[in-house]
């Protein structure tokens, strides 16, 4: 924790006290600014309270008094309605923003970087590759946001040093001041509109990502979906933008559509890399990601062939596609983060002679749209609630066992997988609320079932 000096001597309410919220006031409070912490729920209360935060109730507290609301990105600025305290914000007249915005503050004042990671998919795994990357080089790198740790748990900005935050819309929705050097936008895919309203409203909120770039700043953006391209389009003409595709080879820009990068400026070929061997970055979806944190290295100084090292040594994101583990020529991928069709597709499309481990609680429609990869699995082990009716749909198509739980599946998968290349994966196309907590505690129990295989080599995966 370190201070937040740009309120010294200020009045500030901070409202939402969970994770980020508390470290945002303790460092406001380090800064020496005058804070009013404040929450709806108790339990955040007690908990604030407990880590030595003082707490005043922001209902009794005249905003006209304050200088900013630092709202958590948690709490709704428009959609579906706006929360009271931006109400009683905006009626005074104080400035609403986030603990992202405070520390772009901090971060500019200080002469550091920033690499801003947007978009609709992709963030985290971008923001980790990138971090990945540039700290292989031996550059002095944080990484945090909306992945890892909160903005003001990293470490102090400081002259020089980069930081490579993943943000969410609803963080840049509250950062008048984001100005990165490299601005990231994946991709726009309709997603969070409950609190965007409209999927354009959504997206003019990651466009604004470019508004304030200066010459010297690169902007990489998508050009394969709509809304991205027509944001690429428009940056262009400002400012340094380099368009991204995996769907068509570009001649200018940064470009993977079969697997190997191309960086081209202006029709010549700078540098390419392949992906394919890349153990870490399976599947179109990860080339995007890669061409990102290619062009922000890139931007960072870093040569083609450490950026290619890199890449190649890239443990993935837990949970995400990520290989924990081999035994002979079998790789186990835990891709437990895949909690529906949509996903577990993206895993399905990266392998061939597949031994499938899925279920859960499925959503509607079940498997039924993943069809067109069927050929590509060998043998489907199903566990949980929607065994029986995966069962259904892959009669006749797919051979299977209905295996139950997760132990036993995954020793019967082990036990089964030969040929060429086969892999173990656990991406259950379900929700996990039916034999676990959560996707992260059922991933970590794949972990550990593959962890007892005899033979086992198990891979250590980087700490987001
Ligand atoms: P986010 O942080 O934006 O949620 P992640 O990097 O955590 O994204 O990836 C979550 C899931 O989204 C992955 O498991 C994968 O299925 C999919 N995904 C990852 N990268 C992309 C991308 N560039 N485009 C589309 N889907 C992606």
């Amino acid at each position: 924790m370190f201070p937040a000096k740009s309120f010294s001597g200020k009045k500030v309410a901070v409202f939402g006290l969970a994770r980020s919220g508390i470290s945002c006031a303790t460092a406001l409070n380090l800064g020496d600014a005058e804070v009013f912490a404040w929450d709806d729920s108790d339990p955040a209360v007690e908990k604030a309270k407990a880590e030595g935060l003082s707490i005043t109730n922001l209902h009794n507290v005249d905003f006209k008094t304050l200088d900013a609301l630092v709202l958590s990105p948690g709490v709704p600025l428009t959609h579906p309605a706006p929360h009271w305290t931006v109400i009683k914000a905006q009626q005074a007249g104080i400035e609403i923003i986030g603990d992202t915005e405070i520390f772009a503050r901090e971060l500019n004042a200080a002469g550091s970087k920033l690499v801003a990671i947007t978009g609709t998919n992709g963030k985290s795994t971008t923001t980790a590759l990138t971090g990945h990357v540039l700290k292989s080089a031996g550059l002095d790198v944080d990484v945090g946001g909306n992945i890892g740790l909160a903005v003001f748990n990293l470490r102090e900005p400081a002259p020089g040093r980069i930081y490579v935050l993943e943000l969410s819309s609803f963080q840049i929705d509250l950062m008048p001041s984001l100005k990165p050097d490299v601005g990231i936008l994946t991709n726009i895919t309709a997603d969070h509109l409950d609190r965007h309203g409209t999927i354009e409203n959504y997206a003019a909120v990651k466009a604004r990502m470019f508004d304030q770039m200066k010459d010297n700043d690169l902007a990489l953006i998508s050009v394969d979906d709509e809304f991205s391209a027509a944001i690429a389009a428009h940056v262009e003409q400002h400012h340094f933008a380099m368009p991204v595709s995996v769907k068509q080879d570009l001649i200018h820009g940064f470009s993977a559509p079969e697997g190997v990068l191309h960086h081209r400026y202006q029709g010549e070929l700078f540098a390419e890399i392949d992906l394919r061997a890349m153990p870490a970055l399976k599947g179109h979806h990860n080339w995007q990601n890669a061409c990102m944190a290619y062009g922000s290295a890139i931007a960072m100084g870093v040569s083609r062939e450490q950026i290619e090292a890199a890449m190649q040594s890239f443990p993935g994101l837990a949970h995400r596609m990520q290989q924990i583990g081999q035994a002979g020529n079998v790789a186990f991928i835990n891709d437990s983060k895949a909690t529906n069709a949509d996903a577990a597709e993206k895993a399905l499309g990266s392998f061939e002679n597949i031994y499938w481990i899925a279920g859960g609680i499925a959503k509607a429609g079940g498997i039924e749209p993943l069809e067109s990869f069927f050929p590509r699995i060998k043998r489907a082990y199903l566990i949980g609630a929607a065994a029986p009716d995966f069962a259904k749909t892959l009669e006749g198509k797919v051979d299977f066992v209905i295996s139950e739980t997760l132990d036993h599946a995954v020793a019967q998968a082990a036990h089964d997988a030969e040929g060429d290349a086969p892999v173990v994966l656990f991406s259950p196309a379900c929700a996990s609320f039916d034999q676990y907590k959560n996707f992260e505690v059922r991933g970590d129990a794949f972990v550990s079932e593959v962890a007892k295989l005899p033979g086992i080599h198990m891979i250590q995966g980087d700490a987001p």
